[in-house]
């Protein structure tokens, strides 16, 4: 072949190449290309900036509490066999963490007086938990022979809001968000004179009617006794007459934000929900103060470690109540808790406004946040 030919087959095979290179060549569309991060990613990467900067050197070991199993309690059902149970629960090596708090009390007689740890004297729960470092766990809950599921598995420290609540047996009771009903069964098991339960969403309302039929007898659901409603609890209508209001907020749930996909507030598209949760908060504990009588108590808690939908809402809520609707409340001092229940639970040491409880490994309860409201008028 001579020369020329061969450079003109040369020059046709590059355009050739050229043409195939063209038509595969694709410009890198990076909005839509890489996909978005998962909502418990997008939760991580938001915990790791936020709580890195609250929790400074703390962070690491909570947030492999955080990513790790979550512990639980056995709260007993005391209108079960309340003593064929508790024998059966001892023999798995788990021990009841009130009675082990009431122990701490009994050695410091100086904490005696205090009204968090009279609070615990006079409680009726009684709540199995697995020593510190043992993570084993407990069976599912069988039916006693009155028909009714002998125990109810929950973290151990939402106990704690519950506790400090210190509900005595003549008391109204009003549980603001209380589905799908783990806090409002330890209320029933104080044994309140009257409760309100309440829940915005009617499903999950349906779920706290079935706790109600698989743990409380009948006659305990009767109306004098027991009211279950779906209402908006922003706009709570009933002012000054429950002794006790317990206000569990929606928050974002940090355990369930960084491990499950479903129902994630993290989601893009709910974004917006997200950034008003703290407006929301505000709303029901004021809700709450307002429907507290004056002498009465509340406590607001929630399942994150976020500053901002703690003690903030509770420091704004102070302020927007008094200047708003003349209501004067004050934090009560819980610091005790942390002693008392320092075998069990991890303890922030640095909370500035209530008591906050720390994921760890050792002792993989919360994270739960709890601060008791007194309304003084
Ligand atoms: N206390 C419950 C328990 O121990 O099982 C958990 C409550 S959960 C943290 C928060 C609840 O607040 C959710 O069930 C949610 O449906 C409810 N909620 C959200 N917005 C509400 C509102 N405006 N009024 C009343 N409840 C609301």
């Amino acid at each position: 072949m001579a020369a020329s030919d061969r450079a003109t087959l040369l020059v046709r095979r590059v355009r050739a190449a050229v043409r195939i290179f063209c038509r595969h060549r694709y410009k890198k569309k990076w909005a839509t290309s890489f996909a978005a991060p998962s909502p418990p990613r997008l939760a991580l990467q938001y915990f790791d900036v936020n709580y890195g900067a609250q929790l400074g050197s703390l962070w690491p070991s909570v947030r492999v509490g955080l990513l790790s199993e979550q512990k639980y309690g056995a709260l007993i059902n005391n209108f079960s066999s309340v003593e064929a149970v508790t024998r059966r629960l001892s023999d798995l090596s788990s021990t009841d963490l009130l009675q082990e708090a009431r122990g701490v009390v009994a050695d410091n007689p100086g904490m005696m007086e205090e009204a968090s740890a009279q609070s615990l004297l006079t409680s009726n729960l009684t709540c199995f938990t697995f020593p510190r470092g043992d993570i084993s766990r407990f069976p599912p809950a069988r039916c006693s022979a009155l028909g009714l599921l002998e125990y109810y598995l929950l973290d151990a420290a939402s106990l704690l809001p519950v506790l400090a609540l210190d509900v005595r047996p003549g008391h109204r009771v009003l549980d603001l968000c209380a589905a799908p009903g783990g806090k409002m069964l330890a209320l029933l098991l104080e044994g309140c004179r009257y409760l309100s339960a309440n829940d915005t969403s009617i499903s999950r309302c349906n779920r706290l009617r079935r706790v109600l039929q698989s743990y409380v007898p009948r006659e305990l659901r009767s109306e004098d006794r027991l009211r279950v409603t779906s209402w908006d609890g922003t706009e709570w209508p009933e002012e000054g007459i429950y002794d006790r209001v317990l206000v569990d907020v929606p928050c974002t749930t940090d355990r369930h934000s960084l491990l499950e996909e479903e129902n994630n507030i993290f989601h893009r598209l709910r974004m917006k929900e997200r950034q008003r949760l703290p407006l929301l908060q505000s709303q029901l504990l004021l809700s709450g103060l307002r429907a507290v009588v004056p002498g009465g108590d509340v406590v607001y808690s929630t399942c994150t470690l976020s500053a901002l939908q703690n003690e903030c809402v509770v420091e704004r809520v102070l302020g927007l109540a008094a200047s708003e609707f003349g209501i004067h409340a004050v934090v009560q001092d819980l610091r005790n808790f942390r002693d008392i229940f320092r075998k069990t639970f991890n303890f922030y040491q640095e909370s500035r406004l209530g008591e906050l409880v720390l994921p760890n490994l050792t002792a993989n309860y919360g994270p739960i946040y709890l601060c008791k409201i007194r309304r003084l008028r």
